[in-house]
C-alpha cells in the first residue's frame, strides 16, 4: 500500500509541479545519523530513516556530486529531480553509520566539517544535550544565563530545557557561549568525547568519494564576530583538511547558514577570494541558474513517511531561491 502510494506521488506531482523540476537543485542538509530514535534529538534520522530516505532519492530522484551539481546548474543543464546530500558539522556518525548507506545507495555526499572539534571535540549545543540528559538531580539552574529553574522530569521537560537554553546562548559571542555552557555544567567529565570525527574518519570519507568541505574552525555565527576572525576561522578549516587530506578543498557551509542573520556577503566575498567554488547556506529553497553557487539554499523534508517525504521535496522545487527571486 505504502509503495503504491510512493509510486502514485512520484509519478503524477511531477506533472503538476511541471516546469519546476528541469533545472532547479534540491540540496538536503543532515547533521546527524542516530542508531536508535533519540527522544533529545528528535530532529536527527536514525539509520533505518535514512536508508528509507537514500533509497528512495536513488530510485524517484537523480542524486549528484555538489561540484558536478552546481556546473550544470549553472549551465542550465540538470537532469530533472536533481538532488544533493550534505552533512554540516563533523559528527563520527557520519562516517560509521551513514557512509555504509551511502555507499549501498551510490549517493554522492559532501560532510562539511568544523575543524575546531575533531579529535575528541565537543559542539557547545551537544555539550548542553549531554549535560542535560544525564542531569539526575531533576532541577537545572539557569540563573548563570538569566533563566529561571527547571523541573528536569519527563522526557518532554528535558527536550524543553534544552531548546530554551540553545535559544537563549545560541547569538552570545564564542567566548560567551562556552563560558555559558561552562558555567550551566561545570566541568563535567563524564560527557562523550566521541561524537565528532577524528582525523582518521575525515580520512575515511575522503578515500571513499565523499566530499569534505570546511565548515569554519570553533562554528562561530560569523556575523557575530570581526571580520578578522571571521577570515580566520573560514581559511583555517580549509586550510587543516587540505593539509589532512592532501586534496583541495573548494566547498563551505556557513555556520547556522540564514543569510544576513548568521552571515553577511562579505563572507560571502572572503568565500570567493578565498577560492571556494560553492557554498550553502540554510535558507530554503530550490538552487536556480541565476543563484550564487557560493550561496546555495538548502531544505529537508522532515517527514517520517517515504510518500510524504517525497512528496515535500518535489514541492520544494517550486520554491525558487529567495536570495535570487527577491532582487
Ligand atoms: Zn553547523
Amino acid at each position: 500500500m505504502k509503495s503504491v502510494a510512493l509510486g502514485a506521488v512520484t509519478r503524477i506531482a511531477p506533472m503538476f509541479i511541471g516546469a519546476a523540476r528541469r533545472s532547479r537543485l534540491a540540496t538536503l542538509i543532515y547533521h546527524r545519523v542516530v542508531p536508535e530514535q533519540d527522544p533529545l534529538r528528535p530532529g536527527e534520522p536514525t539509520v533505518a530513516e535514512f536508508e528509507w530516505q537514500m533509497r528512495l532519492l536513488r530510485r524517484h530522484f537523480t542524486p549528484l556530486p555538489l561540484g558536478e551539481a552546481v556546473q550544470r546548474l549553472a549551465a542550465g543543464d540538470l537532469p530533472p529531480r536533481a538532488v544533493c546530500v550534505t552533512f554540516d558539522d563533523g559528527y563520527a556518525d557520519n562516517a560509521e553509520l551513514a557512509l555504509p548507506v551511502l555507499q549501498r545507495h551510490g549517493i554522492p555526499a559532501t560532510v562539511f566539517v568544523s575543524t575546531g572539534f575533531l579529535n575528541g571535540g565537543r559542539m557547545w549545543n551537544d555539550t548542553v544535550i549531554e549535560a542535560v540528559r544525564r542531569e539526575s538531580s531533576g532541577v537545572l539552574d539557569l540563573s548563570p544565563i538569566g533563566l529561571t529553574e527547571l523541573t528536569l522530569g519527563s522526557e518532554a521537560e528535558r527536550l524543553a530545557a534544552i531548546e530554551q537554553i540553545l535559544r537563549t546562548i545560541k547569538y552570545e559571542t564564542p567566548r560567551r557561549r562556552i563560558e555559558a555552557v561552562a558555567e550551566l555544567v561545570g566541568d563535567d567529565g563524564a560527557l562523550p568525547q566521541d561524537l565528532m570525527m577524528t582525523d582518521d574518519q575525515v580520512r575515511k570519507l575522503h578515500a571513499a568519494g565523499i566530499e569534505v568541505g570546511a565548515h569554519t574552525v570553533n562554528h562561530p555565527i560569523l556575523a557575530s564576530i570581526s571580520d578578522e576572525d571571521a577570515r580566520r576561522e573560514i581559511a583555517s578549516s580549509r586550510d587543516y583538511l587540505q593539509s589532512l587530506l592532501q586534496s583541495e578543498v573548494l566547498s563551505f557551509a556557513y555556520p547556522n547558514g540564514k543569510p544576513e542573520h548568521d552571515y553577511r556577503q562579505t563572507h560571502r566575498d572572503v568565500c570567493a577570494e578565498l577560492g571556494f567554488s560553492r557554498g550553502v547556506s540554510t535558507h530554503w529553497g530550490a538552487g536556480i541558474a541565476a543563484s550564487d553557487p557560493l550561496q546555495l539554499p538548502r531544505f529537508t523534508p522532515w517527514d517520517k513517511t517515504e510518500t510524504r517525504f517525497a512528496l515535500r521535496l518535489l514541492l520544494s522545487y517550486r520554491n525558487a531561491d529567495p536570495l535570487v527571486a527577491d532582487s
